[in-house]
């Protein structure tokens, strides 16, 4: 995400105060880089560095591997109000100043949102917007800029008529680059995100240079995870686990490029994929060489990161449909401090299965919510989509 303008004065005790991208700034170059990055990395006191907020889960979309629990085609009367977003927005800063993703649904349905933004960045905080980008005219856009976002992601899953199907929407893609045009056009930086997954692996490569050409800030590439509507397309869209690790040792490759930020999120192994390259190629992993990659691992989910729902329920993650808490019922505080789910997934030792035993499972940990979806719920089993075989596993069999 773009600099944050200032900070909000109450950080986390012991965490480093702001975002990923300041912290880079004031690491990368200092002598002990490769310790302080590995430190941020471990976020030891669990600082909350990312909040993903479900501003509504209306959309004028329906797309067929959306997350939502909930879908309506309209705003929904659960939504928070204004007033009891204002009330979580100052709720997440008695514990952090995590960067605040409005999301959706699709969040340009609220006619709020631009002073919720606005309310949010008065208090300190980053805010970016996830939006689908078909709402987008210029109008819209020079509002999205006068409310103080930082950055807009706008979802792309393929080219063309790939994504329209996805979409359920025939000119969804044209509709989704005219947004992003005239958002570049003020000035405002964009990133893409795709989901990846069986429909679309065939234009991986073409998603990317679409990217440059289109001149995305960032291209981060999802794995599908089965929940909401995604559990319906699972069985026919999730990439083999092969094809997952080929994807991923891919992503490493073109990473190298610089040519655009990449980030493979929500594909823990990624960042055990970096570390075996790395060890090859004979290199530190460092900021320098390896740019915030080296400052993040793998799931994030309950120990710097968590999704807020539409109703104010508290999850992991906005794929782990595991309730940690509800801000009707609690203060965001009380679910982020004590939350059991939370305390759970902030324990890997208390991983099971390949993941348990695993010599990268503290900066990998799986993906916790796909573990959930295979594992009848248990979101601390291992993860499936992992060809893997942890050392433990390989030496047993050597005898
Ligand atoms: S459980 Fe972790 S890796 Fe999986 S979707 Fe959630 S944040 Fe991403
Ligand atoms: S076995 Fe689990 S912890 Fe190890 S790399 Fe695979 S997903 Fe990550």
């Amino acid at each position: 995400m773009k600099g944050h303008p200032g900070g909000h004065p109450g950080g986390h005790p012991g965490g480093h105060p702001g975002t990923i991208k300041e912290a880079f700034k004031d690491i990368k170059d200092a002598p002990d880089a490769h310790a302080k990055s590995h430190s941020y990395m471990m976020n030891k006191a669990n600082q909350l560095r990312l909040v993903f907020w479900e501003t509504t889960a209306g959309c004028n979309l329906e797309c067929a591997h959306c997350r939502r629990l909930d879908v309506a085609n309209t705003l929904m009367k659960d939504d928070l109000t204004f007033e009891e977003s204002c009330k979580m927005i100052d709720g997440l800063l008695d514990v952090g100043s995590p960067i605040l993703v409005l999301s959706g649904g699709e969040p340009l349905y609220r006619p709020d949102i631009y002073d919720i933004a606005k309310y949010a960045k008065g208090k300190g905080l980053t805010v970016a917007l996830a939006t689908n980008g078909t709402l987008i005219n210029a109008e819209v856009a020079q509002k999205i800029v006068d409310s103080g976002i930082q950055r807009v992601s706008i979802s792309l899953d393929g080219i063309g008529e790939t994504h329209d199907k996805l979409r359920k929407l025939v000119g969804s893609y044209d509709m989704a680059i005219r947004g992003m045009k005239e958002l570049q056009k003020i000035g405002m930086p964009v990133q893409i995100n795709c989901t990846i997954a069986k429909h679309n692996i065939h234009q991986v490569k073409e998603i990317y240079q679409n990217a440059i050409d289109l001149g995305a800030v960032a291209l981060h590439i999802f794995m599908l995870v089965p929940v909401g509507c995604g559990v319906s397309i699972a069985e026919d869209q999730m990439l083999d686990p092969q094809v997952y690790e080929e994807t991923l040792s891919w992503f490493y490759e073109i990473s190298k490029e610089k040519k655009i930020e990449t980030k493979a999120t929500c594909a823990p192994h990624y960042f055990r994929i970096m570390r075996q390259k790395a060890k090859e190629e004979g290199i530190q992993i460092t900021p320098k060489t390896h740019g915030m990659a080296a400052m993040t691992k793998g799931c994030l989910a309950g120990s710097a990161i968590c999704f807020i729902s539409h109703k104010g329920q508290v999850f992991p993650c906005g794929y782990l449909p595991v309730e940690a808490g509800n801000i009707h019922k609690q203060s965001f505080k009380e679910v982020w401090d004590y939350s059991e789910v939370f305390a759970n997934l902030r324990n890997p030792d208390a991983l099971k299965g390949k993941c348990g035993i695993c010599e990268y499972k503290k900066v990998c940990e799986g993906c916790r919510a796909r573990a959930f979806y295979e594992k009848n719920g248990d979101y601390m089993e291992e993860e499936p989509y992992c060809i893997y075989e942890p050392v433990k596993i390989t030496d047993a069999a050597k005898g």
